[in-house]
């Protein structure tokens, strides 16, 4: 794919990077939307994309979307993303993480990679044998480099704010549908079940369901998680989930939870807020996991990094009031205030 026809794509949005890679031991694509703010940092998914151009608009949303994590969230990173084009299951060989790790490095610190679905913190480990600009290191800090417990615990901290909101209420007696009890809906389930939530959970992996259920959640149907009636949805497996069919049947009246890119499109968001159902920001509430990558390469205490995901909550209760007040929707007051703090321009109209 040539300069020009990666400017033409449609989520392009100024990218102020892309380089692929394809050199026989890897096929990769690294993006960097944005560095304003500092280096882009975002993780590194290994995935079976059935081509290079859904390989491209998969890094180069995600990408994005770190961006607008990462300035919400007060961090001064910018946005990037890496995707590996393979199977993790079958593809994945110390080869092909050392080249990633040479990939990575041939950018000189503009990208800084961390683990993500695909890759995990032992696979960084390798990367780690050929560059420096990796996060999330197995010794990094008590959950051994896995961000995924802090993102949960942002989750819940949005969680809470939302129903304090919508409900005036603590999350006893809630009820929680939470898609997919992978590494961050396990830890969500657990803390959930912890402040007095009911807790229903859906996954296609059995085991991951086991591990879920023998907490104390109650197992539904994949088919019907998102439909749940419940007071919460909690998508936490995959992207696109909010579609055309998926938004006219949910039930509950927040959805929050950790998956990247909910709504499959713009419109979505729009027809969340006409059906009264509070909508938190996906990259606004899952802010959590950058924020450990983030305090554990400055070698900050758990502490400190609990105290920053807590920010997530007041983050997202001027998310509520604003759209309230503007009547827009939850996402598009999100992304006019990360606009207000990592374009320079934006700023000044503000
Ligand atoms: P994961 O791969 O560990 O978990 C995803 C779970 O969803 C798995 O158990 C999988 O079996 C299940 N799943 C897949 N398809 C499903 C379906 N159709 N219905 C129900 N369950 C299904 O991933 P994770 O690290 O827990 O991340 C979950 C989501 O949160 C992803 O979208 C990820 O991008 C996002 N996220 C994760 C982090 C993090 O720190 N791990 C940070 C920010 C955002």
């Amino acid at each position: 794919m040539n300069k020009r026809e990666i400017q033409h794509h449609a989520d392009f949005d100024q990218h102020e990077l892309v380089e692929f890679c394809d050199n026989g031991r890897l096929t990769a694509i690294i993006a960097v939307h944005n560095s304003n703010l500092g280096p882009a940092v975002g993780g590194c998914r290994m995935y079976p994309y059935l081509s290079e151009e859904d390989a491209l608009t998969d890094v180069l949303r995600l990408s994005r979307g770190m961006t607008y994590k990462s300035a919400l969230a007060g961090l001064p990173l910018g946005g990037g993303k890496s995707v590996i084009i393979g199977n993790p299951r079958t593809d994945k060989t110390r080869d092909l993480l050392l080249a990633m790790g040479e990939f990575v490095d041939s950018l000189n610190g503009r990208y800084i990679t961390a683990e993500d679905s695909g890759t995990s913190v032992a696979d960084m480990a390798v990367m780690a044998e050929r560059t420096q600009h990796v996060s999330g290191l197995p010794a990094d800090d008590q959950y051994g480099g896995d961000p995924s417990p802090y993102t949960a615990y942002g989750v819940l901290v949005g969680i809470r704010e939302a129903v304090q909101y919508r409900c005036e209420s603590d999350l006893k007696g809630i009820r929680v549908a939470v898609q997919g009890a992978g590494n961050v809906g396990y830890h969500l389930t657990r803390m959930l079940l912890e402040d007095g939530a009911k807790v229903f959970v859906a996954d296609v992996s059995a085991a991951n369901l086991e591990r879920a259920a023998a907490l104390g959640a109650e197992v539904m149907p994949v088919a019907d998680i998102l439909r749940a009636e419940v007071d919460v949805l909690a998508p936490c497996a995959m992207g696109a989930v909010i579609n055309e069919d998926a938004v006219r049947d949910i039930r509950a009246g927040i959805v929050a939870g950790a998956a990247n890119n909910q709504l499959a499109t713009e419109a979505m968001g729009h027809v969340l807020l006409d059906r009264g159902i509070l909508y938190a920001p996906d990259y606004v509430i899952n802010a959590g996991g950058i924020i450990d990558v983030y305090c554990q390469q400055r070698g900050e205490r758990s502490e400190k990094v609990v105290a920053h995901v807590e920010r997530i909550g007041e983050t997202l209760g001027n998310i509520f009031r604003e759209s309230d007040l503007s009547r827009r929707s939850t996402h598009e007051v999100a992304d006019r205030m990360a606009e207000a703090v990592f374009v320079p321009a934006a700023r000044e109209v503000a």
